[in-house]
């Protein structure tokens, strides 16, 4: 042990050294003259002498002042300082790899050292880590894996939960364990940051703690709605109350009128824009909303006009475009970079900016363009607190967010992009004005606006709970309702038991609220447990490859495209892929005659003969990739193999798998005189399926439900009976008789006792396959 302590002081001594050795270099000094003018390093010692004094500090700030940066470094120099290098261990959690990745890399260049010395940081499959790493940023999800096999995070002196403002689901579950080991653990602090006044919620939860406001300034920006920009042309909008099923949604009408004599020249510009969209073109809907990201939307065309007006008119200063997400960005990019002056690579620096991108790419978003050229970012709400853009001084919003594809894996796929909160929309308009005066345009009317939420509910609150249970019983925390009521805020207990109830459901808990061998699996994979069951499954039924592009295709937008004057053609493409009553088998179809196109480069031409969405495809492509490494990770599949063969295994199998993965979402057929007639299990609800005349199939599985008038399945596979028999249920929960009562209403052929046997004799069979 003395030996251990005189190793650690003498490696301490040498981090001083080092430290101080930089500090006083000439490249250091001029660093330290850029840290010391933001506003966080004014705050250093209150920050320090807080955290000295309390378990557990909240510190709030305006985006760009340093917090991310600066405090998790002044905890690191001043460790180093007191000569407790080398015994420290800092973490910091971060919502999104690429902020962990991008800011670990920021911090270790103004210490002056490459990635991986004192600095590293963690994230899914990637990291850079070495031995003397003291502060480490990670993902939450890292953070909390650890937390898995070392409950006490042993060794770790302090950690930092970065963003808890945007209260996701990881980061509200991260809270609750802290705030279970803080007194186990009275030593550990705990730093909470955020970029919202918010602070009181998390100091009130954690009782005794103390709050730091580091003061920010912004520069005054003006702001343009849609109907200031509207302003002077030959459109105007007309406000109206929408009632759909979900309630009211305020909806705009654009419509003509007669322009003004004299212009501005953002005006003429505006309506130059509108002339060329046409809007005769478009459906009610698309024509209204230029804020909805569509390829065959006027909101494409529109951006392009204004971002050209702004090149050609306006005052230096990059440009931030605020998208819905990874795919819009890219098609828009695309529509971009073919525009005479916006693609002019001497004149437009055009850059993306969201969570899947690769990190020399994300670099370039920080560089300087040169004289005369305009840098232009498109970039997902990522840029709205956690990425800061330093010259940004125009700000365009579309007023929607989406999750990325990466958010994809976490449990919220095919999110349709809706409508952000006031606060979100406050922190857009405040990145326009961080080194000068700056300009906001929203693409949506002030009445819009107004309707939007304050702040956007925690999502513990507003997704499905499935894939947060098994985290929890994986973690053994305990009775599932008992610790998330103890949450910031708790979710509604039916919603807790929906949950609970539909993985007793899947057989990935037992009755006694137990994870099984496939919970456990499920837990590995960190994607909705019916994706996770249908890899599973694939996986071990040699038949990865088609489901590899089912589950990708569930996690992407439609890529069946159906544009509003051609839906018939649209329809009849789709249904060449889908003779055999399957949305999914089409899509693998789809797929695979997409990747044949690509290879032979006309895999544009295929999508536009096929109306599908290049986008979608290409996303599938790169989800289909991810998924793949999910697996190798969870050890399953060979972590030496990398080719998917070829689709060439039974169609049969693929329709079992997909049932596995969908159960319980089914609906048993009834064939009536003009229609078809669906009855779905759980709730004996009806609903129309007017598509097919005839089904000759028994049952359908259906990956979502959704109510508007009459019932809608989405994305659907017709399954037969023994299909649903073996494949549907929890194999594992060993409730065979209560499967087969269920179903034994629909058919009295399974309620003969021999069959029944024999029946729960197959499901033994597979269920041993399956756990084992
Ligand atoms: P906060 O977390 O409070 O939003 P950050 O610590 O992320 O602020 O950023 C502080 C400042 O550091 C930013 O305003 C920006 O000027 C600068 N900065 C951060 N990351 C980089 C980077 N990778 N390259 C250049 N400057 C950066
Ligand atoms: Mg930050």
């Amino acid at each position: 042990k003395v030996v251990m302590e005189k190793v650690l002081w003498r490696r301490s001594l040498q981090l001083r050294d080092q430290q101080r050795a930089w500090q006083q270099s000439s490249e250091g000094r001029e660093i330290l003259e850029f840290r010391r003018s933001l506003p966080a390093y004014k705050e250093k010692d209150a920050v320090l002498s807080a955290i000295s004094q309390n378990q557990v500090v909240i510190i709030s700030g305006e985006t760009g002042c340093g917090k991310t940066t600066q405090i998790p470094q002044f905890i690191l120099e001043s460790e180093i300082e007191s000569v407790n290098g080398a015994s420290c261990s800092i973490i910091c959690t971060q919502p999104r790899r690429i902020s962990a990745m991008s800011v670990s890399e920021r911090v270790a260049s103004e210490r002056g050292e490459k990635l991986g010395e004192s600095v590293g940081y963690k994230v899914r499959l990637e990291g850079v880590k070495g031995r003397d790493t003291r502060l480490l940023f990670c993902t939450t999800g890292i953070l909390l894996r650890r937390l898995l096999v070392d409950r006490s995070l042993k060794g770790v002196s302090h950690v930092i939960v970065d963003e808890i403002h945007e209260r996701g689901m990881n980061e509200d579950f991260l809270l609750i364990v802290l705030k279970d080991l803080l007194p186990r653990r009275p030593e550990l602090r705990l730093i909470l940051m955020s970029a919202t006044l918010d602070a009181e919620l998390f100091a009130s939860y954690f009782g005794s703690s103390q709050i730091i406001y580091i003061p920010g300034f912004t520069y005054p920006v003006r702001t343009h709605f849609l109907e200031d920009i509207l302003e002077g042309t030959g459109y105007k909008l007309t406000p109206y109350n929408q009632i759909d099923d979900y309630g009211q949604e305020k909806m705009w009408k654009l419509g003509k009128q007669a322009p003004r004599k004299r212009k501005s020249q953002i005006a003429s510009v505006v309506e130059d824009a509108l002339k060329a969209a046409d809007l005769e073109d478009y459906s009610p809907q698309t024509r209204e909303s230029l804020s909805c990201w569509n390829p065959d939307c006027i909101g494409f065309n529109f951006v392009e006009y204004l971002l050209c007006y702004i090149c050609e008119n306006e005052r230096t200063g990059a440009v931030l475009v605020f998208m819905t997400g990874w795919d819009d960005i890219s098609s828009l990019k695309d529509k971009l970079q073919a525009h005479p002056i916006l693609g002019d690579p001497t004149r437009v620096m055009l850059l993306a900016c969201h969570g899947s991108m690769a990190s020399s790419e994300q670099r370039l978003i920080f560089d300087e363009p040169e004289d005369g050229v305009r840098k232009i970012v498109l970039a997902t709400n990522i840029a709205e607190t956690s990425i800061t853009i330093n010259d940004v001084v125009f700000v365009l919003d579309c007023g929607k967010a989406k999750e990325t594809s990466y958010d994809a894996l976490n449990n919220t796929p095919c999110l349709l992009p809706s409508w952000i909160s006031k606060v979100s929309a406050q922190q857009r308009r405040g990145r326009a004005g961080r080194v000068q005066p700056g300009e906001c345009y929203h693409l949506y009317p002030r009445c819009v606006y107004d309707a939007f939420v304050e702040y956007q509910l925690p999502e513990i609150l507003r997704t499905p709970l499935q894939s947060l249970c098994l985290q929890i019983k994986s973690l053994k925390l305990g009775s599932i309702s008992e610790f998330l009521s103890r949450a910031l805020q708790s979710p509604e207990l039916l919603a807790v038991q929906n949950a609970v109830e539909y993985l007793k459901v899947i057989g990935a808990l037992d009755e006694n609220e137990n994870l099984t061998v496939l919970g456990r699996y499920l837990t590995m994979l960190p994607v909705e447990p019916k994706l996770g069951k249908m890899l599973l499954l694939g996986t071990i039924l040699n038949c990865l490859d088609p489901v590899l592009t089912v589950v990708s295709g569930l996690s992407v937008r439609d890529p069946f495209l159906t544009p509003f004057d051609k839906k018939d053609l649209a329809e009849a493409a789709k249904s060449q892929f889908s003779r055999d009553y399957s949305d999914h088998l089409a899509l693998i179809r789809a797929y695979e005659g997409w990747k044949n196109a690509e290879r032979e480069y006309a895999g544009y031409d295929y999508c536009w003969k096929n109306f599908l969405s290049v986008q979608s495809m290409k996303a599938i492509d790169s989800l289909r990739k991810e998924f793949f490494s999910l697996l190798r990770d969870t050890g399953l599949v060979d972590s030496n193999s990398t080719s998917h063969s070829a689709w060439s295994c039974d169609e049969h199998l693929i329709r079992a798998v997909i049932c596995y993965g969908l159960y319980p979402g089914v609906c048993s057929i009834v064939h009536n005189e003009k229609s078809v007639s669906l009855k779905t299990m759980e709730d004996g609800q009806n609903s129309v399926n007017s598509r097919e005349a005839k089904i000759p199939y028994p049952w359908l599985v259906f990956n979502e439900k959704i109510k508007v008038n009459s019932i809608f399945l989405r994305d659907s596979t017709a399954v037969t009976d023994s299909m649903l028999l073996l494949f549907g249920g929890s194999i594992s929960s060993g409730d065979h008789d209560g499967h087969l009562k269920m179903l034994g209403g629909y058919l009295e052929f399974f309620m003969k006792p021999a069959v029944a046997e024999m029946y729960q004799c197959m499901r033994r069979e597979l269920d041993d396959l399956i756990q084992n």
